[in-house]
C-alpha cells in the first residue's frame, strides 16, 4: 500500500500547525515543532508569500494530513460530499470523522489516527457487535464502538483510554470505560469540530 515517506514530524512543520500525528510524543517537549516550528528544509525559516492557489493547497494538504489520507482517498470523500445535499465542505469534515479509524482515536481507544489504524487492522474492535477491520469503515449515528473482549489487555489501547483526558471527548459521543465502548450519539455538527481547517478553501481547489 502506497504510505507517505516523509518524517511524521515534518508534515506538521510544513502545515504550520500541530496535527498531533505522533500521539504521546506530540504532547511531550520531543515534539519537533515545539522546538522548531518552522518549515523544513534549508529555506524553511524563509517568510513564504502564497498565491490563492498557494493557500487552498496548503489547506488542503492539512486536512489530508490530518486524517492520514492519500490524495486518492481524500479526493474520493470530496465527491462524495460534492454529491451530497448540503455545504460541501461540511459535508467533507463529516465525512472524515465518520471514519473508524477516526472514531477509535475521538473515543480515546488509540493515541494518534495511525495507531488507531493499525489497531482497527489488526481486528481488535467490534462495531455494534460486529468484528470491523476496516480503517475506512463508515460509523452511523447509535453505532456503538467496542474495544474485543481478547484486546482488553492491549497496553497500547489501556495506555490510550489513561490518557484521553488530555484531549477529551467530543459531545457527540459517550463514553463507556468500564464496559470499553463508546457510542456515537449523533454525527457533530460543524460547529462542534473545532480544529483549525478552512475547507471552504478545499472545496474551492477541488471546484477549479
Ligand atoms: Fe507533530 Fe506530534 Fe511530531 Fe509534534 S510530535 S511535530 S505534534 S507529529
Amino acid at each position: 500500500m502506497a504510505r507517505y515517506r516523509e518524517s511524521t514530524c515534518r508534515l506538521c512543520r510544513r502545515e504550520g500547525l500541530k496535527l498531533f500525528l505522533k500521539g504521546d510524543r506530540c504532547y511531550s517537549e520531543k515534539c519537533a515543532f515545539e522546538r522548531r516550528g518552522y518549515a523544513p528544509g534549508d529555506h524553511g525559516q524563509l517568510r513564504k508569500k502564497f498565491s490563492d492557489y498557494g493557500v487552498q493547497l496548503r489547506e488542503k494538504q492539512k486536512l489530508k494530513r490530518m486524517y492520514g489520507l492519500l490524495e486518492k482517498q481524500f479526493r474520493g470523500y470530496f465527491d462524495k460530499a460534492d454529491k451530497q445535499k448540503g455545504i460541501t465542505g461540511s459535508n467533507l469534515l463529516i465525512f472524515l470523522e465518520r471514519r473508524l479509524d477516526n472514531m477509535v482515536f475521538r473515543m480515546g481507544f488509540a493515541n494518534s489516527r495511525t495507531e488507531a489504524r493499525q489497531l482497527v487492522r489488526h481486528n481488535h474492535f467490534l462495531v455494534s457487535g460486529k468484528p470491523v477491520n476496516i480503517p475506512s469503515y463508515l460509523i452511523r449515528p447509535g453505532d456503538e464502538v467496542q474495544v474485543r473482549e481478547g484486546s482488553r489487555k492491549v497496553e497500547r489501547i489501556l495506555e490510550a483510554m489513561g490518557t484521553i483526558s488530555r484531549r477529551g471527548v467530543p459531545q457527540w459521543l459517550e463514553i463507556d470505560k468500564a464496559n470499553f465502548m463508546g457510542i456515537v450519539k449523533t454525527l457533530p455538527a460543524r460547529e462542534e469540530l473545532t480544529m483549525p481547517v478552512r475547507e471552504q478553501l478545499v472545496v474551492e481547489l477541488y471546484s477549479k
